[in-house]
């Protein structure tokens, strides 16, 4: 892929640190070679994680305005290469062009709010209950950054942990999917550029380590790690959480979901099926927010379905390059054969299936496929990180929550409906039971500006808007006496 030498070497990576390598990336376009990413071994996991210890030392004192005065350089950065990182993104995801701008964007989008944030770091105060003392909460930069991400956003997760890290005063140490190193690696080359334009950052606020769970487990164990963020699969949070607990680490766990829909018989149908099209299809189904389980009210079901089947049977699927393309193509074998098992699964639960069908002869290219179940269970209760959607027919909307309810996972969710009383049930505390709840939208495409995640075997974390950033920060609560007495709280008298 001749592209990807010009991508490179326009975003600043230097050529042998992705062709002279042992880990062999591939493009899921046509599965073609498209770099050897130089691992690192763990001497030199060592060596970064040591760098940003000694970085922190100096940031923490930075002041934090002008800390985003560096996160503000970064952003330039990325909107002067927004459309190579974009193209980059695509070509090692498959995630079609527009998706991959997406990425960047919300990249600029996370450094612009955390250059804002990096003036509002505010605590509180709090009256004292003893005459001459006030009480105040303050947040202190808390330590070295550890952020382990998943394949299918390669760079934005980084981004929403890592420009609230540096305002917040830690260095960041990323260890990238392994399916996905060149975009990390092109992601740093323009955080290089932009520590260089600020001018005093120092060494290791940034640094990348490319390899596999090897070296996602170094940084797990490492005590130098003050927060570790990880984002991936349910099975590698179950792993991740309890190491970093053992050692009393902080962890922040962006898991996996199983996320629904509800469309009421009130429904806009017309916007609900758009919206069902872009969040169960788009993405070819990868996506941790992808719709995967609908349940439609048994009065309007038979026209849903006919509704989306048509829908579905117009998607483009193809080559993510081409601006006509809807739907490119799964990330590797792996993911198809899970597709393929997902399918047999519900084939053998009596599922009806439309679509799921291999599109072409090369790499994995699938068509969208939508699963009618009688029963909501088996496979369906499992996040398969394809494009498959389960649908099922409800009758009462306490029906339609309690199965929305009924897995594992708590991260996103939604209703379409024109009922005020609906809507509001659906997002109140008896409603959905998922970090993200939306109303005639889809659970998938959340801006920056809100807390990102979910609950349960999500893994609880919070991440990107909203007060996020206290995660990557300690509280302090100080009480300071102004007076010459000397009151003990609680009216306690030691008069020694
Ligand atoms: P994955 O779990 O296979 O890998 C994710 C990352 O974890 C990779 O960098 C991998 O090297 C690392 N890793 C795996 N096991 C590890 C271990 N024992 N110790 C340390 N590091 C380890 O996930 P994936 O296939 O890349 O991504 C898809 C999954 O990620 C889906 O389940 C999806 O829902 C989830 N996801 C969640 C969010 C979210 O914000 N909740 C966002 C994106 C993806």
């Amino acid at each position: 892929m001749a592209d990807i030498a010009k991508l490179m070497s326009s975003l600043g990576v230097d050529k042998k640190m992705y062709t002279d390598g042992v880990l062999a990336v591939a493009t899921p376009i046509d599965g073609s070679e498209i770099g050897r990413a130089a691992v690192d071994d763990a001497a030199s996991v060592e060596a970064k994680i040591a760098g940003a210890q000694a970085a922190f030392l100096a940031w923490r004192d930075v002041p934090a305005p002008r800390r985003g005065e560096l996160v503000r350089l970064f952003g330039e950065a990325l909107r002067a290469h927004k459309d190579d990182l974009g193209r980059l993104v695509s070509i090692e995801t498959g995630k079609i062009l527009s998706e991959g701008l997406g990425e960047a964007q919300e990249m600029i989008d996370i450094c612009d709010f955390a250059v804002g944030l990096s003036r509002q770091l505010y605590g509180l105060t709090i009256a004292s209950e003893r005459p001459g003392h006030h009480m105040r909460e303050a947040w202190h930069p808390l330590g070295v950054v550890g952020v382990i991400s998943a394949f299918n956003f390669p760079v934005a997760v980084w981004s929403w942990n890592a420009a609230l890290a540096l305002v917040c005063g830690d260095p960041v140490v990323w260890k990238p999917s392994e399916k996905t190193p060149l975009t990390a690696l092109a992601v740093q080359a323009l955080f290089k550029r932009a520590a260089a334009k600020f001018g005093d950052a120092p060494e290791g606020l940034s640094s990348v380590v490319i390899g596999a769970r090897k070296a996602g487990e170094m940084l797990v164990d490492d005590p130098r790690i003050a927060l570790l963020s990880a984002t991936g699969s349910t099975r590698m949070g179950r792993e991740v959480g309890p190491r970093v607990a053992a050692r009393f680490g902080r962890s922040l766990l962006e898991l996996g979901g199983n996320n629904a829909g509800v469309i009421a018989s009130t429904a806009d149908l017309d916007l609900a099926a758009r919206a069902v099209c872009f969040s169960a299809a788009g993405t070819a189904g990868q996506r941790c927010t992808s719709l995967r389980r609908l349940f439609v009210h048994e009065k309007i079901y038979s026209e849903v379905l006919s509704r989306l089947k048509k829908a579905y049977a117009s998607l483009t699927v193809g080559d993510p390059l081409d601006p006509e393309t809807l739907v490119g193509p799964l990330i590797d074998q792996g993911a198809f054969e899970r597709m393929r098992y997902a399918l047999d699964r519900a084939k053998a639960q009596g599922g009806k299936i439309t679509g799921g069908e291999h599109v072409g002869d090369k790499a994995y290219y699938v068509r969208p496929a939508i699963v009618e179940l009688a029963e909501h269970g088996g496979i369906a209760l499992e996040e398969t990180f394809a494009p498959i959607l389960y649908v099922f027919r409800y009758g009462t909307l306490d029906e339609a929550i309690a199965m929305q309810n009924a897995v594992a996972q708590g991260l996103s969710s939604c209703i379409f409906t024109r009922d005020v009383q609906e809507a509001e049930r659906f997002v109140s505390a008896s409603g959905s039971d998922c970090g993200i709840a939306n109303v005639n939208i889809g659970p998938s495409g959340a801006e920056i500006g809100g807390a990102f995640g979910g609950e349960k075997e999500t893994g609880g974390g919070r991440e990107s808007g909203s007060d996020a950033w206290k995660a990557y920060m300690r509280r302090q609560t100080q009480t300071v006496n102004y007076s010459s007495e000397l009151p003990l709280a609680q009216g306690v008298k030691f008069d020694a």
